[in-house]
């Protein structure tokens, strides 16, 4: 039998093409139970996939075919809404705009928003502890758990769906399944915190000149609004331009360009309090004190739109100027500025023709610190070989100043050099500490987060 190579076997950034004999999609908890007691009896490796949507390739197999695929898509149902509890307990297949909507449904809001929300589900959400854009106001994915049910390795079932806001009963275990890549378990479901719906939003795309005022300009974002910011995301120039070069269709929301830019967005649930005034109090203020050099505030749903489309169409400018070679790293909001600033040296003074395009959720401290090759250049040989000589002094850096290598996505397989160079050895000890516990036989999603001396098949 010739091994099936296609959509679960391929990952969404096409960095990655595996193979497996089969792909199994349970459409009930018990049918996972049995499925992952079936492959632990006859020593199969299983991939957990959910939207396969993974920036690192942690939800594709191994190029031997001998992984088994199990993907969570026809585990989608919701399971329930409290809305006096203002919570919503689903299966993990769900893909998060249906959860969106099911939460809209009733006036509440799940506050986890990311571009690719239209095809990952919940259960890859979590097991990637997904960040998004409204971390800054709600939190990463993990912060919006309030239980889960686990498959573990051996079919057992974890489950912790009581939807309690206050439970100090012991470990809170499932947080070992947040952020775990389905290495030690397949989610299968979760109950997730809701919010109320905003009854007002402010969204204003401002230009600033001088990098170190971004995060002064959050701090007065926040006092002004009364801590209402939702999101606070960075564009630089060059993102920008290598967009609107590529799209003539896309307009710049501002008449003059400058370095920097941010998309900011402030809400509230209230129906009484003037976000309105409290954002054009900030505006006036900051403007005369040339903190933001020029700006606009969205007049209409149609403007909203158009701003946060040019910010998520950035990595699509990325890909049409030859892609880009990714650094998603994260440090103190406080020292952010210091950290492009310095990053950006690094890059000029080893690689003077690269095209740095920086952007991200600098709210949460956390930049996608990008580097596209120069138009001529060989794409690919350009990457590796920035990859081998610069990419190891930034990421040095962000070690110096106390940040982490890998802010969102994971670590997958893409990342486990850095996690071997750059993770607190004593940190990942515990780690392959805690797989070895809960999963002996090394089946679940293996070579991926913790690969050991059993390094799989690249
Ligand atoms: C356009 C675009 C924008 C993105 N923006 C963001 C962003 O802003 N922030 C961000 O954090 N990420 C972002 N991502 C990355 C990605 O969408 C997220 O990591 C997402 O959470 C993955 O969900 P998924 O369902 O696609 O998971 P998959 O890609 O299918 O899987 C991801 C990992 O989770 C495991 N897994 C999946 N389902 C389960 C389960 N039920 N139980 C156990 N393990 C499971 C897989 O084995 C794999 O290790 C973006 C991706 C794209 C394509």
């Amino acid at each position: 039998m010739s091994a099936y190579v296609g959509k679960y076997t391929t990952d969404f950034r096409h960095l990655y093409v595996g193979r497996t004999e089969a792909v199994l999609r349970p459409r009930t908890v018990e049918e996972v139970q049995l499925v992952v007691r079936i492959l632990a009896k006859h020593g199969v490796p299983l991939v957990p996939q959910g939207g396969n949507t993974s920036y690192c390739t942690a939800a594709t197999p191994n190029v031997d075919g001998t992984e088994v695929v199990v993907s969570l898509e026809r585990l989608n149902k919701v399971r329930e809404i409290d809305v006096g509890n203002m919570s919503m307990t689903a299966d993990a297949g769900c893909i998060l705009s249906a959860l969106h909507d099911a939460a809209s449904d009733v006036d509440l809001m799940l506050p986890l928003s990311l571009g690719s929300q239209q095809s990952c589900q919940i259960g890859g959400n979590l097991s990637t502890n997904a960040g998004g854009i409204a971390v800054v106001k709600y939190g990463m994915a993990r912060d919006l758990v309030l239980g889960l049910e686990v498959v573990l390795p051996d079919g057992t079932l974890f489950s912790d769906l009581n939807s309690l806001r206050k439970n100090n009963s012991g470990y809170d275990v499932k947080q070992l399944f947040i952020g775990g890549e389905g290495t030690l378990g397949i989610i299968t479901g979760a109950s997730l915190k809701l919010a109320r719906k905003p009854k007002a939003t402010v969204t204003a795309f401002l230009a600033i000149s001088d990098i170190a005022d971004l995060s002064i300009l959050l701090d007065r974002a926040q006092r002004f609004t009364g801590d209402a910011v939702t999101s606070f995301e960075y564009v630089s120039n060059n993102s920008l331009q290598l967009l609107l070069g590529k799209k003539p269709d896309l307009r710049h929301p501002l008449e003059q360009t400058s370095g920097h830019y941010v998309l900011l967005e402030a809400s509230t649930s209230s129906h009484v309090l003037d976000l309105q005034g409290a954002v054009d109090a900030l505006l006036e203020e900051a403007m005369g004190e040339d903190l933001v050099t020029d700006g606009t505030i969205a007049s209409n749903e149609e403007q909203r739109n158009a701003f946060w489309h040019l910010r998520e169409s950035i990595p699509e400018g990325e890909v049409l100027n030859g892609g880009s070679l990714k650094h998603d790293v994260s440090v103190r909001t406080s020292r952010l500025a210091t950290f492009i600033e310095e990053a950006s040296r690094i890059v000029k003074a080893n690689s003077p023709e690269a095209i740095l395009s920086v952007y991200g959720h600098v709210g949460d401290g956390n930049v996608h610190f990008n580097v596209v090759p120069p138009a001529g250049t060989g794409s690919v040989e350009f990457k590796a070989q920035f990859e081998g000589s610069v990419s190891p002094l930034i990421y040095r850096l962000t070690a110096e100043m106390g940040g982490s290598f890998s802010a969102e996505y994971g670590i997958g397989r893409v990342k486990l050099d850095l996690l071997a160079t750059y993770g607190d050895p004593g940190k990942v000890a515990l780690m392959k500490t805690l797989k070895k516990a809960l999963d002996p036989g090394g089946h679940m999603n293996p070579g991926k987060v913790v690969a050991g001396d059993d390094r799989p098949h690249l």
